[in-house]
């Protein structure tokens, strides 16, 4: 899924809790359990990409766009709730970035040693065989974001 959405399940899960360290833990998690919910997203850059380096750009200009728009996200959360506990809000948010930010990392200066990242990241992403259109996966993940902003300011 995209970051947006890790983020926003991530500030949701901040304002439930109280220890930086469960945060870190939640935010993990919950990255790996969107990530398993099919969300259209991976065809569209395959079929695209002609060659794994073009595939790398791609992903990495999307990102791009993905963390600028998350990052506004937080930034209207932060002017918006003004958060007692900063620290749970940026720990929280930084688990449910980590498992891409590691397979970013991971890919772009091929850290081999590490490489079990990308396996069990791919492993989890395709637990359930469905795939359909970058299209639908943008819907559902909008709506997704929508249901948590829903849920954190009500
Ligand atoms: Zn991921």
């Amino acid at each position: 899924m995209f970051l947006t959405a890790h983020t926003s399940a991530a500030l949701l899960i901040a304002t439930k809790i109280t220890n930086p360290f469960l945060g870190l833990v939640l935010g993990i998690l919950s990255h790996f359990i969107l990530d398993f919910i099919p969300h259209g997203e991976d065809g569209a850059i395959a079929n695209k990409a002609k060659t794994h380096k073009s595939m790398l750009m791609s992903m990495f200009y999307l990102a791009l766009v993905d963390i600028l728009i998350a990052s506004i996200f937080l930034f209207i959360f932060f002017w918006q709730y003004q958060p007692d506990h900063y620290l749970i809000f940026f720990v929280t948010v930084f688990g449910s970035w980590l498992p891409d930010l590691a397979w970013g990392s991971v890919e772009m200066f091929k850290l081999k040693t590490f490489n079990w990242v990308v396996i069990l990241h791919h492993k989890i992403h395709d637990l359930l065989d469905i795939t359909y259109s970058i299209k639908y996966g943008l819907i559902l993940q909008a709506a997704f974001i929508a249901l948590m902003l829903f849920l954190i300011w009500n």
